[in-house]
């Protein structure tokens, strides 16, 4: 994921800070804290379309029965009347209700009860924990209920942190044997390491200032730099790649148990899932602040969850843009690009080519008698087919090469760097791989390709068009070969003249 956007923006509202005066400051506080404390809407709870198989497993299976760790707040715990409480046990009760299944709690002691709970069948699934080879003996893992991200932790005078790999002659406080203080010795050797018997003793020496800084889950770091009082201690920063993903662990034999739960988790919306962090991490700042603390120091910390939460939800946003644009470009059969993906980079990979004199060529191919092979085989065996010439194609391309999947049975190529005549040979190749080709079921397959190279004045339209043009000739001319644009050869010279006018 590109952090860049998410940490200049980061910037910019410390730099605000920082130069705004303090009474501002406090206004705006305030403002956060009026806006927090108005009553949120309580969202219901979207019922989960679920497949037959799904609804008859609910049916004969309708109670889920969880063991989680009593003492871990405030991801979750166990209150006096036996209660599953916390983050977890809140997004927990939220997901089963949208697929319209009941948790019930199998209480424990402690976390190490749970799991010998969980390996000998007395409950079937554990509420959230991270997946490790060791779990997965026995276990498997929905996608991720929660994402925590790790944050470094500073004295409130030190910068910001935008990016751990620029710190150099820094110590840093963590837990030993812990993974992060593992993958940190590992990853950032220009840090000094100073290992610690717990979190609360790293946490205390950077208060102390014996270290600069330390490492921390951002959901525990809010919640326990509130509750020990550590005002001297801020979020600076996160290090992307190295946070929690917690899942629910379900018993190896409950697979549609898992899609039920995955169905779940992927109905828990954003809003929903901050007015749960909100209710652990910023509403009870707000209250202490009443009673415990003063005004400012209470803001300030409501200040610090409010920057790292939305710091957190940030990146998760960014992520799934990020995939939503991937899954927007690509070709669900295929998994080629499609066509509106490569519109987004044809424009401009012409520019460039033209505006630096670099040949481009592009290679436009469609399988023959297609329609055939659907009347004669069924669609779902001309799917196949389009599978397998994608992957022929792509096979055989130059790692510069960008494919596309065009059209329904059409297949554009661009080569970079390729004149003519260079298109035309690896045209003649492909051709020949998918000509030596034997398809399942259809036996074989035949394609065409028009080739045609930019021009100084061509547009991605144009260019494209007269791929087709060539194309057409070809299957004009009988099909399983490669026509070349005449255009192309009637300009060569026109190109080359000019070119050579422009290098005077
Ligand atoms: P030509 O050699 O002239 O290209 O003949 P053709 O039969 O390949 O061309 P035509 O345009 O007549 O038919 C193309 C066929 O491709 C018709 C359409 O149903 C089929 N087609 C398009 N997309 C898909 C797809 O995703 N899956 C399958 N199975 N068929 C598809
Ligand atoms: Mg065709
Ligand atoms: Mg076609």
């Amino acid at each position: 994921m590109n952090s860049v956007p998410l940490l200049t923006i980061t910037r910019r509202i410390l730099t605000f800070f920082r130069l705004t005066s303090y009474p501002v400051w406090i206004g705006l506080s305030l403002l956060l804290v009026l806006l927090l404390l108005v009553p949120q809407l309580k969202t219901t709870a979207t019922q989960v379309p679920l497949t037959v198989t799904e609804q008859a497993y609910l049916s004969a299976h309708p109670v889920l029965s969880v063991c989680v760790d009593p003492d871990w707040l405030p991801f979750e715990g166990i209150d006096s009347h036996q209660k599953h409480v916390g983050i977890i046990a809140d997004l927990l009760s939220l997901m089963a209700s949208k697929v319209g299944l009941k948790i019930q709690l199998h209480p424990t002691k402690n976390w190490e009860e749970s799991l010998m709970a969980s390996k000998s069948g007395q409950c079937l699934a554990l509420s959230a924990l991270n997946q490790t080879p060791e779990r997965e003996q026995w276990l498997i893992f929905t996608e991720p209920l929660l994402e925590d991200p790790n944050v470094l932790i500073t004295r409130d005078d030190h910068p910001f942190i935008s990016d751990i790999a620029s710190l150099t002659h820094k110590t840093i406080a963590l837990p030993r044997g812990t993974a992060m203080a593992e993958l940190f010795a590992r990853d950032f050797p220009h840090l000094t390491i100073v290992y610690t018997d717990s979190e609360t003793q790293a946490m205390q020496m950077v208060s102390d200032g014996k270290v600069d800084l330390t490492l921390r889950s951002l959901i525990i770091a809010a919640h326990t730099i509130k509750n020990a009082g550590w005002y001297n201690l801020k979020v600076s920063g996160q290090v992307p790649g190295y946070g929690n993903q917690f899942r629910i662990g379900i018993s190896q034999s409950e697979q549609t148990l898992r899609t039920i739960l995955n169905h779940g988790i992927a109905a828990l919306s954003e809003q929903e899932r901050q007015q749960i962090m909100d209710r652990y991490l910023n509403l009870k700042v707000v209250s202490e602040v009443v009673t415990d603390y003063t005004l400012a120091y209470g803001l300030g910390i409501l200040l610090l969850a409010v920057i790292g939460t939305s710091l957190f939800w940030m990146r998760r946003l960014s992520a799934l843009n990020q995939q939503l644009s991937v899954t927007a470009q690509t070709d669900a059969l295929t998994q080629l690009t499609n066509r509106h993906g490569l519109n987004l980079t044809l424009e401009k990979d012409l520019e460039r080519a033209q505006r630096y004199q670099h040949p481009l060529s592009i290679i436009m191919m469609d399988i023959d008698h297609f329609k055939r092979v659907n009347d004669q085989y069924g669609h779902l065996t001309g799917d196949k087919v389009l599978v397998q010439c994608s992957q022929i194609l792509k096979d055989n391309l130059r790692k510069s090469d960008i494919i596309c999947r065009w059209g329904g049975e059409e297949f554009l190529v661009l080569c970079f760097e390729t004149s003519q005549e260079q298109a035309s040979h690896l045209a003649e190749l492909l051709l020949e791989k998918v000509r030596q080709h034997y398809f399942t079921e259809v036996g074989r397959v035949t394609m065409s390709a028009g080739v045609a190279q930019a021009m100084p004045q061509d547009n991605a339209e144009t260019l494209t068009k007269r791929a087709d043009t060539v194309l057409y000739k070809a299957k004009h001319q009988g099909r399983d070969r490669v026509c070349v644009g005449q255009d192309n050869l009637d300009s060569m010279a026109d190109i080359l003249n000019t070119f050579a006018k422009t290098d005077n």
